[in-house]
């Protein structure tokens, strides 16, 4: 019988077996047909530590013998205020106040709205936002805004608002992007920039240097423009440290964190932000408030998630694993010498496969997809891009296999 699910970005016309996972462990996925996947892409790179970390599971269990939820206009709970606080503890200490949202998404369009808020609030209105050529930045129609025009969002592209793209700072080519953001910055009195630092996810795992992302912060601060940081996916270890920004001795004006906030057990986002911004709001005025809630802001169960995965932070050589994970990586890469652009910042590893420019819906994907699924590996390659983002936890044997099956992939594609 077939399902009444309707799954995202999935083209249900082409009928591809969707597997039914009952249960999950460290890197590993079962289904109901008796299968063990290896997780290579950290289920859509939420889970840090693995799958149903112990401690994480305990918390979600305790807290939901207490408070389930509610509502967080005017009240507020324990789990949400000690999060708060102990995020700023390991948070950049200019980052000042926590709002809490759903989703990665949400974090982004509550980061936009903070930013025009604040131009509006301080009486002058400024409405730009300066983009990277070829982000990501999710799926609702201010984060489409913000992110690349493509295949993704062609559909809405008439109702998506206007930015200012500057080039993608490739290598050796970075002053033009510089250039550009300078021009843009001194023309048009912008709100904002928003990146995603060091590397664009979705937009092809494409990595720029740190030097780059601290000179794109230096001139938004020199010219009175915010600077947003979007680390939903570069957030929590990715890259090698607990946030990409780090690697670039750079502070955001606002910071968006969510997919490896609960460890990837449960939805939850925040967005971080400075005194000004907040300042900016703070008042006797209620139009000065800031406009913006979902039912679910900072959900009791998912803020202990949160906070059991900060104890785990605090408690378990994650830092070592993370490294060890990039040495590992770093070995198994020198595998596939067919491969183009092979590359690797932190945990994360990518590479083109035939042609060296990536392109989502490349006539190889559909096979590439069916090759990985039927070596019991979840990899979810990028049109011919193919990458590998495990959870921290992965151990050598299912790292070589996933590796395994991508060099049988540059052998048969
Ligand atoms: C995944 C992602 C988002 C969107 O997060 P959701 O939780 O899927 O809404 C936003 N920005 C970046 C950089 C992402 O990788």
């Amino acid at each position: 019988m077939s399902s009444p699910v309707w799954h995202p970005f999935t083209q249900h016309g082409l009928s591809e077996p969707i597997p039914l996972v009952e249960s999950a462990e460290g890197a590993a996925l079962f289904t109901a047909d008796g299968r063990r996947i290896i997780d290579a892409i950290s289920s859509w790179w939420v889970t840090t530590h693995g799958h149903r970390h112990p401690a994480i599971m305990q918390a979600i269990a305790d807290q939901s013998e207490r408070l389930d939820q509610i509502i967080f206009a005017g009240w507020t709970h324990e789990p949400a205020e000690r999060l708060a606080r102990e995020l700023l503890k390991i948070m950049p200490g200019e980052l000042r106040y926590v709002f809490y949202s759903d989703s990665g998404s949400t974090s982004v369009e509550v980061a936009l709205k903070m930013a025009l808020g604040y131009w509006l609030n301080r009486g002058e209105p400024r409405h730009r936002i300066i983009v990277l050529e070829g982000s990501y930045h999710g799926d609702t129609i201010g984060g489409m805004s913000v992110g690349a025009r493509g295949v993704f969002n062609r559909p809405y592209a008439p109702l998506l608002f206007d930015v200012d793209v500057i080039p993608f700072p490739f290598e050796g080519r970075e002053q033009a992007t510089l250039d550009a953001l300078e021009k843009l910055c001194r023309d048009s009195s912008p709100a904002a920039l928003i990146v995603e630092p060091l590397i664009l996810g979705a937009g092809g795992m494409r990595i720029y240097s740190a030097a780059t992302l601290r000179e794109l912060r230096r001139l938004c601060a020199n010219l009175g423009v915010l600077f947003i940081a979007d680390e939903v996916m570069t957030g929590w270890g990715r890259t090698g440290t607990l946030l990409a920004c780090e690697q670039a001795a750079i502070v955001p004006d606002l910071l968006c964190l969510s997919k490896g906030l609960t460890g990837g057990a449960l939805p939850l986002a925040v967005t971080l932000a400075t005194a000004a911004i907040y300042d900016a709001h703070y008042s006797l005025n209620r139009r000065r408030q800031f406009f913006h809630s979902s039912s679910y802001t900072a959900n009791p169960i998912a803020c202990a998630a949160a906070l059991a995965n900060l104890q785990v932070w605090h408690d378990e050589p994650v830092a070592e694993r993370i490294l060890s994970l990039q040495q590992r990586q770093e070995l198994q890469t020198g595998r596939l010498n067919k491969a183009r652009n092979v590359r690797q910042i932190g945990t994360i590893t990518a590479c083109e496969l035939g042609e060296a420019k990536s392109s989502y819906l490349s006539a190889r994907s559909p096979g590439l997809l069916a090759h990985f699924r039927s070596k019991d590996l979840l990899v979810r390659p990028l049109g011919n891009t193919i990458y590998v983002m495990p959870p921290y936890c992965i151990n050598d044997a299912d790292l070589d296999a996933i590796y395994d099956g991508i060099e049988e992939a540059l052998e048969w594609f």
